[in-house]
């Protein structure tokens, strides 16, 4: 149809998104021939540091774990075969309400139009067929997810280039089993406080209400060793601990909200691709 490689463009927060969100269909896609391009939007300075040290503890220093943790995205783009790494190098927000929201280079602090401007560009470089990125609560609400959102509809907006683009969820169905695996393997970990609960409750879709379900079961070892290589960064153990093939069957089907199209496929769909090939 073109000249150029059918393209997949994932704009993603921070270095470990890609391989929790979107490892199965980076993989997949990428072994199917078609290029995939990942957008970090932050360093990921508030992650936890080397020996497991938490931001706002003394000893964290966010220039150590910026560092590290672009080993890792470098070494997670490996395990994926991600053509083409993008960094915006914005500074990590920390969770809402942390006093990092309001530092000077945080993403958070960053005008729309700023950060929009900057991934229109690589927009028009790579001319993405399908983009990839969160929904408008950043999926559960970390602001630099939210931001993410926004750069990329505005940047959307900007360029008019993308047929398909996708929002990434979770459905219920697959949130209360997940529910379950977490009890299971998680049981000295302490039970949510009622706010956190409630926010969980919050996060993905019934499932009828999801348009895109694209099964990457067959690359959930990729996933599971993406997802290792972030190590580092305490919330990602829990999903390490599960071991591959429970990890394989709870997060090997990935699942989406198409928010725009213009080539007409049917939904629901099970490729990203539908109707680009
Ligand atoms: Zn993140």
């Amino acid at each position: 149809m073109t000249d150029r490689p059918l393209t997949l463009m994932a704009v993603h927060a921070h270095p470990d998104d890609e391989a929790t969100g979107t490892g199965g269909i980076l993989a997949r896609y990428a072994a199917e021939g078609i290029r995939t391009v990942l957008v970090t939007c932050t360093d990921g300075g508030c992650g936890d540091g080397p020996e497991g040290v938490k931001p706002g503890d003394p000893g964290h220093d966010p220039a150590a774990v910026t560092a590290m943790r672009r080993q890792e995205l470098q070494a997670s783009c490996d395990v994926l075969k991600i053509s083409d790494l993008e960094m915006l190098d914005y500074a990590d927000s920390g969770m809402m309400g942390w006093p990092s929201n309001d530092a000077p280079g945080a993403f958070w602090q960053t005008p729309v139009e700023e950060g929009a401007a900057r991934l229109a560009e690589l927009m028009r470089h790579y001319r993405p067929d399908v983009v990839v990125t969160y929904d408008e609560n950043g999926f559960y609400g970390h602001p630099d997810h939210i931001q993410a959102h926004r750069i990329t509809m505005a940047a959307l907006e900007m360029t008019t280039l993308t047929p398909k683009v996708y929002w990434t969820t979770a459905p219920r169905s697959m949130m209360q089993r997940f529910g379950e695996v977490m009890r299971e393997f998680a049981e000295d970990m302490p039970e949510p406080d009622p706010a956190e609960a409630a926010a969980m409750a919050k996060i993905g879709l019934p499932d009828d209400e999801i348009t895109t379900w694209v099964d990457a079961t067959a690359f959930s070892g990729q996933k599971f060793d993406a997802l290792a290589a972030h190590a580092s960064q305490g919330e990602n153990i829990f999903f390490l601990k599960m071991g591959k093939e429970r990890f394989g069957e709870l997060m090997g089907v990935e699942t989406f909200v198409r928010v725009r199209d213009t080539t007409g496929a049917a939904v629901p769909e099970n490729d990203l691709f539908a109707g680009l090939r």
